[in-house]
């Protein structure tokens, strides 16, 4: 059965390029009923934080991407990466090597001067004896000649040749592993058979796969994804705007948004945009990733949210704008109208759960102040008393609901010899402080007769 990971190092959030990756992944094995694995390659002490891997967790769990297995941790399986750094020393497929910084750099030199590419040159392969007062590293020593063909699911059937690559350090002198190493092992052990991976990896496959094979394993399938670009062809950063999953979250995107949008960077099916989870789950196939690099595109996200914002069932964009609204100190459990209800008449016309969590806190709570210029132009002498006659008519309506409401504003408009809109405006304003609202016959049944008849005194007076 199908067995892929996520391997994330923990040294910042979880990103775009990573989420991208993980979702890949995720949709692989879950497309063929396998296990997608999470391991958190956190063996660099320095720059691994638990905050981070909090992050990253958190980021998943937020996009929906579940695991089966995991989190793993690299840094509490080391005794198990020291036997196998053993088992490739007695072997003979790892030695020590005791060279020192200096005699490596004047190697260095002396190959440059010779118009040669720097690499390690093997001389402590053949060394028999220890040398005094220097703790060695352990280097994989890696076959000579031949070549590694590594038939990548994106980029196609890919060879190396040993004799580019020299003999890596899989230990270092205080003993500990290595990146290359330890991902062998654990993608050994955990029986991975997909690796889905940034194809900033390539250039390590034919490394692992040697290492793979002195352990008498056979590799995984490899899948270099290509990374992620910026609207200038630039490596996506910080500075092409929000790069961390969970700022996402914060500018009010649904996670079926970003997936939808993540799936379709390097990845297409036919001139399909729109995919629910479940559409990608059935179609996505690894072999159809692209090798070329994608171009990150911010409109387009943004037409894939109000997609969603409008197609999701209700109450799940209901649950997402709790935490919005919660960020504005609001509760919606804890009174105001239904929840659902407001989604259902917002949605529409927002495009993110930031506009619709900063358009519908009127209904949870009384505004602060009128929006300046609404104000002037439209509680002035000539509406406030249409405003007052209405106020009395609300008043007396025993059914709140929007079509009596509505009856009552075409009546006023009547009696008053206004236009509609010269009374709906108005209204608008004063129940919202502003002037965008769902239709005002909607808006005021959501706001309840009470809200509404003290919302009117308060734009008359
Ligand atoms: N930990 C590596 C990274 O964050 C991933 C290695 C892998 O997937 O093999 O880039």
């Amino acid at each position: 059965t199908i067995r892929t990971r996520f391997a994330p190092s923990p040294t910042g959030y979880l990103h775009i390029g990573g989420a991208r990756t993980a979702l890949f992944s995720w949709l692989y094995a879950r497309k063929h009923g396998g296990s997608f694995i999470l391991r958190v390659e956190d063996t660099d002490r320095e720059r691994s934080t638990r905050e981070s891997v909090n992050a990253i967790l958190e980021g998943m769990a937020w996009l929906g991407l579940d695991y089966d297995e995991g989190p793993f941790f690299q840094t509490e399986r080391f005794p198990r990466y020291r036997e196998v750094i053993q088992r490739l020393l007695d072997s003979g497929h790892a030695y020590h090597c005791y060279c020192t910084p200096e005699e490596l750099e004047t190697m260095r030199e002396e190959q440059r001067a010779r118009g040669e590419k720097p690499r390690y040159d093997g001389r402590c392969r053949h060394r028999t004896e220890p040398r005094d007062g220097v703790d060695p590293v352990v280097r994989f020593r890696n076959p000579l000649e031949g070549e590694v063909l590594v038939d990548d699911a994106v980029h196609g059937r890919t060879l190396f040749a040993n004799r580019e690559l020299d003999d890596l350090i899989i230990a270092r002198s205080d003993g500990s592993p290595t990146y290359n190493l330890t991902v062998v092992v654990d993608d050994l052990d955990m029986g991975i058979t997909h690796v889905v991976r940034g194809d900033d990896h390539l250039n390590n496959t034919p490394r692992q796969v040697n290492i793979l094979r002195a352990l008498g394993a056979e590799p995984p399938r490899y899948a270099h994804v290509p990374m992620i670009l910026g609207s200038d062809g630039k490596r996506l950063s910080k500075r092409h705007g929000a790069v961390s999953v969970m700022q996402y979250r914060e500018e009010g995107y649904l996670p079926e948004a970003l997936l939808n949008y993540l799936v379709r960077l390097g990845w297409s099916h036919g001139d399909q945009e729109v995919f629910s989870l479940d559409e990608m789950t059935q179609l996505f196939d690894i072999d159809a990733v692209h090798k070329a690099a994608s171009a990150f595109n911010p409109d387009k996200l943004v037409w894939l949210n109000h997609h969603w914002i409008m197609h999701s069932e209700t109450a799940h964009v209901a649950n997402h704008l709790t935490h919005h609204l919660g960020e504005r100190g609001i509760d919606p459990a804890a009174g105001g109208p239904d929840l659902m209800a407001v989604v259902e008449a917002q949605r529409e016309r927002c495009k993110s759960l930031v506009e619709m969590a900063d358009k519908s806190t009127f209904f949870y709570r009384e505004f602060d102040e009128f929006d300046e210029k609404a104000a002037r132009k439209n509680l002035t002498g000539e509406t406030r008393p249409a405003l007052a006659d209405l106020r009395e008519r609300l008043a007396g309506l025993s059914s709140w609901e929007a079509e009596a409401i509505h009856g009552e504003i075409l009546a006023v408009a009547e009696a008053h010899d206004l236009k509609l809109g010269k009374v709906a405006q108005p209204v608008r304003v004063a129940v919202s402080g502003g002037t965008v609202s769902p239709p005002i016959d909607a808006t005021l049944e959501l706001l309840g007769q009470d809200a509404t008849l003290a919302r009117l005194d308060r734009a008359i007076a």
